[in-house]
């Protein structure tokens, strides 16, 4: 149902954001991978998604924390594949510490990745949008931005606040035909809960499986990850016309974890 559509996905030569691409492509989307990685990696990503999707699909590496990099990415997507018609503000990095320790270099990336470049991405995106009357605004949120945890502050902020720009954007677009969304899941089983687990085996005296049982899954009552295609399949519904009321909503996928 996406054939003749565009969309770039932030962050998605790993995790989340790579399964949305594949998920968004299937339907026929031609689609911007963003992010890093190892180029052989990406570029066979890069293949099977446009070989599923039968359009184009093109990498860029731009870095989600310099605005020039970013207005780059969406004009050449705009060149090259068209619109954009869809966005999905992915890319996120974490980082855990007590935040009187919480290095100031980690507090700007996280803001910077997290939060900030999807107002470039939506500044940048809009006024194709606007102009061809139809558009979805996606962006990855969390449960935490909804709750916090402890030694997450730089996350949780950005989190929150990508909730509220989502908000903006949304009423300012509401007549446009565009809708602007958060999805919020729970822990996901990717490379960045990977990744964490050692900082909070550390910062809490735990073990690897303390973290993964008490920590992770303890917030999370069905007491199952959330996987990288159910976030896919609930952004691909937020694509969907039927989805056309829904807009400024941040929507929980989380495995009750925000019930509690
Ligand atoms: P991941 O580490 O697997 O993927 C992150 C992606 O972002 C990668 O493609 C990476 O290259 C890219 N990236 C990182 N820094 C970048 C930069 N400066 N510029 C461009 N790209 C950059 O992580 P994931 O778990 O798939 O997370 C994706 C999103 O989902 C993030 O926003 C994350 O906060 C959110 N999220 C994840 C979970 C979870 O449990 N995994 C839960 C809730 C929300």
């Amino acid at each position: 149902f996406l054939k003749g559509k565009s969309a770039i996905v932030t962050g998605s030569t790993s995790g989340i954001g790579l399964a949305i691409a594949r998920a968004l492509a299937a339907e026929g989307a031609a689609v911007m991978l963003n992010g890093f990685g190892e180029a052989d990696a990406i570029e066979r990503a890069r293949g099977e998604i446009a070989e599923a999707s039968g359009a184009a699909a093109l990498h860029d590496g731009a870095d989600m924390t310099k605005p020039d990099e970013i207005a780059r990415m969406v004009a050449r997507a705009a060149d090259e594949i068209g619109g954009p018609d869809i966005v999905v503000n992915n890319a996120g990095i974490q980082y855990v510490s007590p935040v009187a320790d919480f290095p100031l270099e980690k507090w700007d990336a996280i803001l910077a990745i997290n939060l900030t470049s999807a107002f470039h991405v939506m500044k940048a995106a809009v006024p194709a949008m606007r102009a061809k009357g139809w558009g979805r605004i996606i962006s990855t949120a969390s449960a935490h931005s909804l709750v916090a945890s402890p030694n997450k502050s730089a996350y949780v902020a950005a989190k929150h606040g990508l909730v509220g720009l989502t908000k903006a954007v949304a009423l300012e677009t509401a007549t446009d035909g565009i809708t602007v969304n958060c999805i919020s899941p729970g822990y996901v089983w990717t490379p960045l809960v990977e990744a964490q687990i050692p900082d909070t085996m550390k910062a809490r005296g735990l073990t690897r499986e303390q973290v993964m049982n008490d920590v992770l899954l303890a917030a999370q009552p069905t007491k199952q990850f959330v996987t990288p295609d159910q976030v896919a399949a609930f952004a691909l519904f937020l694509c969907r016309d039927e989805a056309a009321a829904i807009t400024g909503a941040n929507l929980s996928a989380d495995g009750g974890w925000t019930a509690q």
